[in-house]
């Protein structure tokens, strides 16, 4: 059976490229790993816009394996939020197992 993605629900990470009012433009982003701090490795620092308009980025990968929500390095949170922490973008849904 077809797993559901998980959707990016918002994202603040501004400065990115493929950000667009706050939602991720991009197909699918990647997140790292990094402990209880794990960051979006497909955030792009640029002006310049880039993914689709319409667009609403899935997680297509997770690296972050002490999230409760992590399986098979996919994420089954179902939607998750992006932000800013310092100067990283961190996926904010992230839950200790
Ligand atoms: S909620 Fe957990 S599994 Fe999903 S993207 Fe964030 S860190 Fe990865």
């Amino acid at each position: 059976m077809m797993k559901e993605m998980s959707h990016v629900a918002s994202c603040h990470a501004t400065d990115c490229s493929y950000n667009r009012d706050s939602s991720c433009s991009t197909m699918a982003i990647t997140v790292g790993g990094f402990g209880d701090s794990p960051q979006c490795s497909t955030f792009l620092h640029s002006t310049q816009k880039g993914g689709l308009q319409g667009i609403r980025g899935v997680v297509g990968a997770c690296e972050a394996s002490t999230c409760s929500h992590n399986t098979d390095r996919g994420c089954t949170a179902g939607a998750i939020a992006v932000d800013m922490n310092n100067s990283h973008p961190d996926c904010m849904t992230y839950s200790a197992r």
